[in-house]
């Protein structure tokens, strides 16, 4: 029996080309234009590049199809996560950031929130659903954690988050929409990185924000007219083509990451393997109940940060970089960026290789390391 899910996948194949007719281009146009002919008052969805761009709104109608809300999509995560913040506080305000997330949110708080006058206050992921939510304006959580991998109940925290009228973004990079669903859980606002698995190629940034609620949408949008921080519609068509395999990238990742994360502590049981479908996880239970598999990301932590780099030089199939999510297996320590983990902290992104070749490869440079 088809899910839901996979009816969502197939009508996002399908749904532009629905009204096309005779002759219609299989693939969406790139619409490189800064300005559109207007004849007198202006009027219309086509005025001006920064309002917006067709490119954008193909985009933007497949990821509202998936989101199943509408999205309005930026040239990065982190333009998406300021234009959440951004349109959303003002001086006064107290907002929740997790202290374990994705590092530059916290940076960016710092340096532009805090000056404002916006009192920012941290809680490490696992410890937000028990953290007392009374007079804050915004709830911020990212689950699983980058890179900590650290899980926190989004629909237990949005279930709080509406007693105290606190308003709940959940950063979903690490899951996409095929693999957790914030906005089904309760949050208010879904956004991503999508330069990491949803466009999953390596060759693009991006990011989108979505939401059920059309005053939050509007402010969003004005926000990015006003401040500029507009995608190219180059970029656009990048992500609409990489969405096309997203389910497909995104199921062979996952399920190589759960093979290799349990055959590494099977083989290595000393050695620390960190990873939401390992019965072991912490937060295992919760994983089952809100996601949808367990994710392409799998940490490994070294005794040291010389293994830790011996073991991604031997290996042939890990390319050192930073970021994740695309069709090669790459890896970093992330001590590297200051993230609090251990030095001989690994942060492994999944590729799509073979999985026998990978286990193979891996087996063989974990003996050389
Ligand atoms: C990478 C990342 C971001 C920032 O995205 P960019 O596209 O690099 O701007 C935000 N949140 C998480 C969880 C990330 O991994």
């Amino acid at each position: 029996m088809s899910t839901l899910q996979d009816t969502l996948i197939a009508d996002l194949l399908h749904a532009s080309l629905e009204a096309a007719e005779s002759g219609a281009p299989m693939s969406p146009a790139i619409s490189p234009t800064s300005t559109f002919v207007l004849p007198g008052e202006p009027k219309g969805a086509w005025q001006y590049g920064r309002m917006s761009n067709p490119t954008w709104t193909e985009i933007e109608q497949a990821l509202s199809h998936l989101e199943q809300a509408p999205t309005v999509v930026f040239p990065s995560g982190m333009a998406a996560i300021a234009g959440a913040l951004m349109s959303n506080v003002t001086s006064g305000d107290r907002i929740l950031l997790p202290s374990d997330g994705y590092y530059t949110t916290r940076v960016m708080a710092e340096r532009y929130l805090v000056p404002m006058g916006v009192e920012v206050v941290y809680c490490a992921t696992a410890d937000i659903a028990g953290h007392p939510l009374d007079g804050y304006r915004i709830v911020y959580i990212e689950t699983p954690s980058n890179p900590g991998l650290d899980l926190c109940d989004i629909a237990a925290v949005s279930e709080r988050c509406k007693l105290t009228d606190a308003l709940l973004i959940a950063d979903n990079t690490t899951m996409t929409p095929l693999g957790q669903r914030p906005l089904d859980l309760g949050a208010d606002i879904v956004l991503a990185s999508d330069t990491k698995a949803l466009n999953g190629h390596s060759d693009a940034l991006f990011g989108h924000v979505a939401t059920r609620d059309e005053g939050l949408l509007e402010r969003v949008r004005e926000w990015r007219k006003l401040i500029g921080a507009i995608p190219g519609p180059f970029e656009a068509w990048q992500v609409l083509r990489g969405l096309q395999t997203l389910e497909l990238r995104f199921e062979r990742m996952s399920s190589s990451a759960m093979t290799l994360a349990s055959r590494l502590h099977e083989l290595h049981p000393t050695l620390k393997v960190i990873y939401p479908g390992l019965p072991h996880h912490p937060s295992h239970s919760l994983a089952c109940k809100q996601m949808s598999g367990f994710g392409t990301l799998l940490d490994i932590e070294f005794s040291s940060a010389a293994k830790a780099e011996q073991f991604m030089q031997v290996h042939r199939y890990l390319v050192p970089a930073t970021s994740f999510g695309g069709t090669h297996s790459s890896a970093e320590r992330r001590a590297r960026w200051g993230d609090s983990v251990a030095e001989g902290f690994l942060r492994w992104s999944v590729g799509i290789e073979p999985i026998d070749v990978l286990w193979e490869e891996t087996v063989r440079a974990l003996s050389l390391t």
